[in-house]
Order: C-alpha cells, then sequence, then structure tokens
C-alpha cells in the first residue's frame, strides 16, 4: 500500500489561520498588534523570495510587518546599530536577520546580538541552551513544524526509535532534542555516518536534513516508518525543462512503497517553516507584553 502523504501545506494553513485569530485577540488585550521585522542585507535572489512571503504572511496573519533592506555592503556595525534599535522598539516582537549574510559580516555576531526574548528563529545560544536544558524560549522553526506533523500523525512518541540526518544547528540538532523531550531515542547520522542504510532501518522515525538529493533510498527504510523530509534540492534541468525539479533528501517513489506515511517536497515541511515563525512571533509578542501566550497556540 501507497504511504500516505502528510500534508504540510494544509497543516500549514490552519496553523496560519489559527495564529491570524489569535494575533487579532492580542490585539484586542494589548492595543497594538504583535510585530515581526525582517532584515535583509544584499540582493540574494531566494533570500528576496523568502522576505517577500514571509511579510505578506505576516500581514495575512493579522501582525506588523517591518522590513529592513539594506545594501550589501552595509558594514556589520551598522546592522549591528539596526538590531540594537529593533530590541529596544516596543512594537517589534521578534526579529529575523535573514541569512545567508554577506562574507563581511559576522553572522555569529548578528546572531548574538539579537535579544534572545525577539529570537523568534530561534538562533541565538540562549535560545539553543534553553532547548537543551529543557526551559520555554524559542525553537528553529523548521524543526519545530517537523515535530508538530510527526505529533499530530502519531501522538506520543515515548520509546519509538528516531534517527534524525544531519547534525546542523538550524535543523539536526534541535530536531533531535525535540525527538528527545518527546521520549523517543534518538540516533544522529551525519556524514561520517557508517552504515547509514543500517542506521536508518531501525527507525520508526526518519527525520532526513542532509541537502543531498534523494540520498535515502526506500529499501533503507524500516516498513511503516514515518518519515519526514526536510531536503529541498533542485535537480538539473532536462530536456523540455526550464528549471530543474525540487527533490527531498529521500527517494520519495521508492519510499512510498515501503513507509506509512512521508512528507513530499514541494508541499511538506517547507510551508511549515513561515507558519511557525508566525506563531513564534505571537508567542514573543504575549511574552513581551507579559501574558501567558495561549496554551494552544502550538
Ligand atoms: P547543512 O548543510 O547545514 O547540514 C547538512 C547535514 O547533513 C550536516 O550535518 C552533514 O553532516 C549531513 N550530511 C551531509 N552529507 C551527508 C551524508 N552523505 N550522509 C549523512 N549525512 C550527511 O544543512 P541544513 O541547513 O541542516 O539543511 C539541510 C537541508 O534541509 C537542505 O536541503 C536545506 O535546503 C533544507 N532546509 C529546508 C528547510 C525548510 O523550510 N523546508 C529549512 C532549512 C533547511
Amino acid at each position: 500500500m501507497a504511504a500516505e502523504r502528510i500534508d504540510g501545506k494544509a497543516f500549514a494553513e490552519k496553523l496560519r489561520e489559527r495564529v491570524g485569530a489569535q494575533a487579532a485577540e492580542f490585539e484586542a488585550v494589548a492595543g497594538r498588534k504583535a510585530g515581526l521585522a525582517v532584515v535583509l542585507v544584499g540582493e540574494d535572489p531566494a533570500s528576496q523570495v523568502y522576505v517577500r512571503s514571509k511579510h505578506k504572511a505576516t500581514l495575512a496573519a493579522h501582525m506588523e510587518s517591518f522590513e529592513h533592506r539594506l545594501p550589501a555592503d552595509t558594514s556589520q556595525a551598522d546592522l549591528l546599530a539596526l538590531v540594537e534599535k529593533l530590541n529596544t522598539d516596543n512594537a517589534v516582537d521578534g526579529i529575523l536577520v535573514q541569512l545567508p549574510l554577506p562574507d563581511h559580516v559576522d553572522e555569529q555576531a548578528v546572531i548574538a546580538a539579537i535579544s534572545p526574548d525577539k529570537d523568534v528563529d530561534g538562533f541565538h545560544v540562549t535560545n539553543a541552551g534553553r532547548l537543551a536544558v529543557g526551559q520555554s524560549g524559542f525553537v528553529p522553526c523548521t524543526p519545530l513544524g517537523c515535530m508538530m506533523l510527526l505529533t499530530d500523525r502519531l501522538g506520543d512518541l515515548s520509546g519509538m526509535e528516531a534517527v534524525v540526518i544531519g547534525r546542523s544547528n538550524i535543523v539536526g540538532k534541535p530536531m533531535a532534542q525535540l525527538l528527545l523531550d518527546a521520549n523517543a531515542t534518538v540516533t544522529i547520522a551525519h556524514s561520517r555516518t557508517r552504515d547509514l542504510p543500517g542506521v536508518v532501518r531501525r527507525a520508526d522515525i526518519v527525520v532526513a536534513a542532509v541537502g543531498r538529493a534523494e540520498i535515502v533510498k526506500g529499501d533503507w527504510l524500516k516498513p511503516n516508518a514515518t518519515v519526514i523530509d526536510v531536503g529541498i534540492n533542485r535537480l538539473a534541468p532536462v530536456e523540455g525543462e526550464a528549471k530543474g525539479r525540487l527533490v527531498g533528501d529521500v527517494d520519495f517513489a521508492g519510499a512510498e512503497g515501503v513507509a506509512a506515511a512521508i512528507t513530499p517536497v514541494p508541499g511538506g515541511v517547507g510551508p511549515m517553516t513561515i507558519a511557525v515563525l508566525l506563531r513564534n512571533t505571537l508567542v514573543a509578542a504575549y511574552r513581551n507584553a507579559g501574558m501567558d501566550p495561549p496554551e494552544n497556540s502550538l
């Protein structure tokens, strides 16, 4: 039987609607809208697309969007000064500096300058530390979105074998920590892992965040595994195509016959990231206004 497709697009739409309704409630009690500031340095085409869609999604979710577009030669000092200004601006609840930054800017220094209470991307070491020790903070949007899809489908993950492929600070590591918090037995595989197929084969849950097109094959999977494919890879165009196809890190066709459920690419994890960013911004707004965020904002 073909695996069920986990519809991240539909899930993300519902989450955005819920966050939008809660953002309207926030405005009613706080007397102002929740606000997200997005900073873009330079002209990277992919970053421009992301920033534009974040702006549109923020407005659609009944929040204020503050866009700061800076030229590629902006100095680190000027960028840090802007972040400092946003840190103290009471209309701004969340700050997102779009990565990658130009080479002359130290990304870690910029992330470190963002107030942890406005760090809705969850990249600040304070938030990474909070996640590591189980305190509430902000969790990076993509792994939190994966976790929402997993718990929606599987409920209690307690005791399940989970394998996360990839150990980046943005996806792999926080994903593993979320799974551990949910009492799964977690293995993190990476570029130096020996016998990746053997490691993947024991997983009830596979999260692939590698960035290599279709590296995970169907016959690596345990029958009835749940597969979350974070990878976004563009194949070289074949004849007749203007652009190559987008594929994940999992060979979808091969996996479909083995897994119980799998996220497609596109339409799986991708749409969750912005939805969770809005959710994190709403949570930041409640906290910054000295109120508890609504229970069901997760
Ligand atoms: P990264 O390059 O920082 O990390 C990749 C990880 O994969 C590394 O930890 C590395 O050890 C591991 N790896 C590399 N080659 C491997 C191999 N042959 N076998 C096993 N492990 C290997 O990437 P990232 O930022 O974590 O992103 C991973 C993928 O997820 C990319 O395709 C990226 O585009 C995608 N992504 C998607 C979203 C989304 O919104 N859907 C968000 C972030 C990243």
